[in-house]
């Protein structure tokens, strides 16, 4: 029967095969119980997270969970309505202001999730004559922000300052210009060089956005990025940033210093035509960032976990996304889909759950065990999980 799915017949047959070897499915794992930011119950097993984007660990802490309980009694489960109409509560303005002093900048507009924020801010601001000039490994929610505008696109090589410079120089005279780059790549784990790609911009008439999704809350000296991190903040138009990594619930956000940035929420359409977070959720959120100002700790003990699995991955062998670790993201390169989705299963039986990454979603056709690794991951816990590592490495022949 040919219909409108038979588009995806490929890929429903590549799995199809993947899975009749009898291997666990990847993309379908079940926590049956979530004991902490870094232990679950999967397959009625205890298993080390060691995937998951909670870099700070913020998801149990004790504050967080009272200001959820309390938001939740005093104003219910849900808002009902769009942030222009009946879901503005006291909480979502609460939670704009923690934004403007976590990053210390004049204006903070939430949104649902992280992907709308880039979604909405990207395809409003960027319009019909602009031009977008992007990293070609950008995540998704940015293409799908340029691909709702009306913005012509260009794509400019992984982190390559001269490929973004040339392309700045081709962009007809007059024409508003918008670069699009993020702080820390989710795939490789690799930063940016914000520093010059933000001078190069900045000398030929761009805007530029920084999507730091994968950087709040861990680098730079208050967490506030990579931008932050390379002296750059003042001259980055927009920082785009989510709460579900280091703030640890859901939802997404844009600050900036722009003096019209408020006119957004009236035109900006994945802002207004959909419900805002539940009162919950924002009083989480807030308490987190608030907490998260004074995270200098926890951050020292986050770069310590990242040092020692990637030199402790790299003597066990394993290829790395980078030579150094660069963020908290150490990204495993496998072989290919078949061998990364055994190396996957086999780390899943020793106790340990990682991402298996793959195309379209990582760059060049590769498949990763993604590592993402949280604050509250003792050091103890990093010796075992290279345990793991070297016990599935060797009975796969990964290593
Ligand atoms: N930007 C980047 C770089 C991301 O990696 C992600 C999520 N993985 C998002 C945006 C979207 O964030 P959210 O989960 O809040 O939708």
């Amino acid at each position: 029967m040919s219909d409108l799915f038979s588009k995806f017949d490929p890929l429903i047959q590549q799995r199809e095969e993947l899975l009749s070897t009898g291997l666990t499915d990847p993309f379908n794992l079940v926590m049956e119980k979530v004991e902490s930011p870094t232990v679950a119950i999967c397959n009625g097993r205890r298993t080390i997270l060691l995937g998951t984007y909670n870099y700070m660990g913020m998801t149990f802490d004790p504050d967080v969970i009272a200001a959820g309980k309390k938001a939740l009694d005093e104003f219910g489960s849900g808002t009902t309505g769009s942030r222009v109409l009946n879901g503005t509560y006291v909480g979502h303005r609460a939670v704009e202001d923690a934004l403007k002093d976590f990053y210390a900048l004049d204006h903070a507009m939430v949104f649902s999730t992280g992907y709308q924020a880039n979604l909405g801010v990207i395809s409003t601001i960027a319009g019909k004559d602009d031009y977008i000039i992007l990293d070609i490994d950008s995540h998704a929610s940015i293409y799908d922000g340029c691909a709702m505008g009306n913005a012509q696109i260009v794509p400019f090589r992984h982190n390559d300052i001269e490929a973004l410079e040339k392309r700045l120089k081709r962009v007809p005279e007059g024409a508003g210009k918008l670069v699009v780059l993020e702080g820390v790549y989710s795939m490789l784990g690799d930063i940016a060089p914000l520093k010059e790609m933000v001078a190069v911009s900045k000398a030929n008439g761009a805007m530029v956005l920084v999507d730091e999704a994968h950087s709040m809350g861990f680098i730079g000296e208050n967490g506030r990025g990579v931008a932050e991190a390379q002296g750059v903040i003042d001259d980055v138009d927009f920082i785009i940033g989510t709460f579900s990594k280091s703030v640890g619930t859901v939802g997404g956000f844009c600050v900036s210093n722009h003096p019209k940035f408020e006119i957004l929420r009236l035109v900006c359409r994945p802002y207004v035509f959909t419900a805002s977070l539940p009162p919950s959720v924002v009083a989480t959120a807030a308490t987190s960032i608030r907490k998260l100002m004074d995270g200098a700790g926890k951050r020292a003990h986050l770069w310590e976990n990242s040092k020692r699995l990637h030199a402790g991955l790299r003597q066990l062998g394993f290829k790395l996304g980078t030579d150094e670790p660069q963020s908290a993201i150490i990204a495993v390169l496998m072989p290919d889909l078949e061998t990364g989705a055994a190396m996957w299963e086999a780390l899943l039986k020793e106790g340990l759950y990682v991402n298996l990454a793959r195309p379209p979603a990582t760059p060049a056709g590769m498949t990763l065990l993604r590592c993402s690794l949280c604050a509250e991951h003792s050091s103890d816990q990093v010796e075992e999980i290279l345990g793991m590592f070297a016990a599935a490495g060797r009975a796969t022949g990964c290593i």
